[in-house]
């Protein structure tokens, strides 16, 4: 039994007690845990490397990890007693070492002790190349992460050995701590990106809303006397007819070359942002000095307005804008983005191409009021001008619907059907909000009771509140009221506000939550991942669902991370004990994505676009189930 080495009781004591702090560091340790990040752990894996080397008596250690698929190992980081000593290969393919992949993948170790006859190494010594030859036994262990085995960390002999239970046990609880490490690591890295996309427009790459506010807020600080900020509220002209011809996709290519375009036009300090399908806004500091006057460039507008070719096609742009200063016109980010909106739309009165306008005080009230005129909220609740759609929730692994979200519409009499997204922040702005809020509950109970009194007892509606309505005093006793009179139970009516309400006033918005939770209603966090919060967050709030917002979905069938992001999103979600519902899913390959991923419901275009009660009672008069009903259509038989 010459091969097999035993460590004295006093060695393995010191090493094991030595293992123990190492992770009792990382697992009690919070400030460790908040530095993770990539280059921090690599002197901890080199380090915890050295010691099971010595805990082992081997002459190297190494840690592999997988890719997604666990199709590929790529050597992370060893420790090799000859110094530094990688292998001339530092990846490993599953076609080149079949046995070996399926080892790892389904054993918790992998005692081998003889490297040159045991079949599962077949291949593999050839595979590392001749560096392998002095190792004689070597023993694994796989680092199991939350989504699977994500990798496997390796002990390397150069004499016989023959590994027994305890050193199997030991390098398993070495693999699971680095399990922990890796498992935060990326929880840490999805919730930055999440934060960096709250703050991104995803499309075009530049800032967002959010962004705009908080950097051109840093930067009007900063300004001195001599100089000047400068807002342009920016808009592409005829951009639905662009649309017309070039469909939803050749639009979004559009805008994402114009973004392109303004991204050089406006180099630093300027900071853009896109705010609208096709607006955009600018703020630059300017020099008095240098008055560049109330008009861009020539060069400015010739980068512009050069052809782009979108779709094969040869296409002509131009852009209309308004224009304040800063302080002159106003005296914060948000005035100064309405201000130069007035003065865009004051231009546009005078033409509807190439418009420019200089903000005077003067514009104010005029477009507020011919705005508010035109857009009549309060007549179009009195002659019940709005209406509901409902677009169905189905469960993600069947696809039968569960219920359905309540979308508003305004059908006025001149301009047709009218989008939440045109008038929502003015009915905030004038405070109708609450008023219309009320409406859209009692419509939803009422239909709801409707639906549930024909057997579909089992469905939900989902409304969406807006924040001042949310935090209004009337609210919790008016949705008792509505529902009771209805004969609904409060669990089957889900309140959707955006985080950002619970961000903003946040005593006020928890207390809120607290007091409808306990009523029995759900509350739903709608667009998660495009405000501020984080699970962090989250886990101290009375939340029962979140609804991952559509753009994350909308490239998780092309682009792995945002795959990936999605997936955590899924798993921490649950982890939390929430709902996670995916909206705007457009096609079977996103479905069959989120199903893998084990999404609890999801909604989308791909099973139906919100629609009418009339023509969502005619679904389920399409169904051979009486009250059951399964999306999409197509697929049923
Ligand atoms: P939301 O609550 O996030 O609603 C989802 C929006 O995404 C809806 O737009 C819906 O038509 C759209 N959508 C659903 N599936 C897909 C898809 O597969 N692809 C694409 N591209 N879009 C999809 P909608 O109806 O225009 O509503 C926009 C927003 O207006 C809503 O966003 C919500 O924030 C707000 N809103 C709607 N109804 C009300 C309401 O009654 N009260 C309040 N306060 N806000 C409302
Ligand atoms: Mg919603
Ligand atoms: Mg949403």
């Amino acid at each position: 039994m010459d091969y097999l080495i035993d460590f004295s009781i006093e060695e393995a004591n010191e090493l094991l007690q030595q293992l123990l702090q190492n992770q009792e560091h990382f697992f009690f340790s919070e400030k460790e845990l908040l530095k993770l990040s990539k280059q921090s752990i690599e002197p901890i894996l080199q380090k915890t490397c050295l010691d099971i080397a010595k805990l082992m008596k081997c002459e190297r250690v190494e840690i592999w990890l997988f890719n997604e698929e666990q199709t590929k190992l790529r050597l992370e980081t060893s420790y090799d007693s000859r110094g530094t000593h990688p292998f001339s290969k530092a990846t490993l393919l599953q076609h080149e070492v079949p046995a070996y992949f399926e080892a790892i993948v389904h054993k918790r170790t992998l005692a081998v002790d003889d490297v040159a006859t045991d079949p599962v190494m077949h291949g593999l010594r050839e595979s590392l190349s001749l560096e392998y030859h002095p190792f004689q036994s070597m023993l694994d262990a796989s680092i199991v992460l939350n989504w699977g085995v994500g990798g496997v960390i390796c002990c390397l002999s150069k004499q016989k050995r023959h590994w027994t239970p305890v050193h199997r046990h030991v390098l398993a609880s070495v693999a699971d701590m680095f399990a922990f490490i890796f498992d935060r690591l990326h929880r840490q890295e999805t919730e930055n990106y999440i934060y960096k996309l709250a703050f991104t427009d995803t499309l075009t790459g530049l800032n967002n809303e959010h962004a705009f506010y908080k950097k051109t807020e840093e930067s009007l600080k900063t300004l001195s006397a001599e100089e000047r900020g400068i807002f342009i509220y920016m808009t592409l002209d005829q951009f639905t007819n662009v649309q017309n011809v070039l469909g939803h996709d050749g639009g979004e290519e559009v805008v994402i070359n114009f973004a392109q375009r303004l991204h050089s036009a406006f180099p630093k300090p300027s900071i853009i942002a896109r705010i609208g399908f096709d607006h955009f806004v600018i703020y630059s500091p300017i020099s008095l000095k240098n008055n560049q006057g109330a008009i861009l460039s020539k060069e400015i507008t010739n980068t512009l307005t050069e052809p782009m070719t979108i779709l094969g096609q040869e296409v002509y742009m131009t852009f209309s804008y308004g224009m304040a200063y800063y302080p002159n016109h106003f005296d914060n980010v948000k005035d100064g983005l309405q201000v130069a909106q007035i003065a865009l739309e004051h231009a546009r009165k005078q033409t509807s191409r190439k418009a420019i306008g200089l903000y005077k005080p003067s514009m104010h009230t005029f477009i507020k009021e011919s705005l508010l005129s035109e857009m009549n909220l309060q007549k179009g609740l009195d002659l019940k001008q709005f209406q509901l759609f409902y677009q169905p929730q189905v469960q993600c692994d069947t696809g039968q619907v569960k219920g359905f979200e309540a979308l508003i519409r305004w059908q006025h009499p001149e301009r047709g059907l009218i989008s939440p997204i045109d008038f929502i922040n003015l009915a905030e702005s004038t405070g109708l909000i609450a008023h219309i809020g009320e409406w859209v509950i009692q419509e939803a109970v009422t239909q709801l009771k409707k639906w549930q009194a024909e057997g579909k007892d089992y469905l939900t509606v989902s409304i969406n509140l807006s924040p001042a309505h949310f935090l209004n005093a009337d609210l919790p006793d008016y949705l008792l009221k509505c529902t009771e009179r209805a004969g609904i139970a409060p669990q089957s009516l889900v309140l959707e506000i955006t985080e950002n309400v619970a961000i903003e006033d946040r005593d006020a918005a928890r207390n809120r939550m607290a007091e409808l939770r306990a009523m029995g209603f759900s509350i739903s966090i709608d667009d998660f991942g495009t405000g501020y919060s984080s699970f962090a967050y989250l886990q101290n709030l009375p939340v029962h669902q979140i609804k991952i917002d559509r753009q994350f979905i909308r490239n998780i069938s092309t682009n792995q991370n945002s795959a990936a992001i999605v997936q955590t999103i899924v798993q921490l979600g649950k982890t939390l004990g929430l709902q996670v519902v995916a909206e705007g899913v457009e096609t079977k390959a996103e479905w069959d994505i989120l199903k893998q991923f084990g999404c609890g419901s999801i909604q989308g275009f791909y099973f139906s676009r919100p629609l009418p009660v009339s023509e969502i009672n005619a679904l389920f008069q399409k169904t051979a189930l009486d009250y059951q009903l399964y999306l999409p259509l197509s697929l049923q038989v």
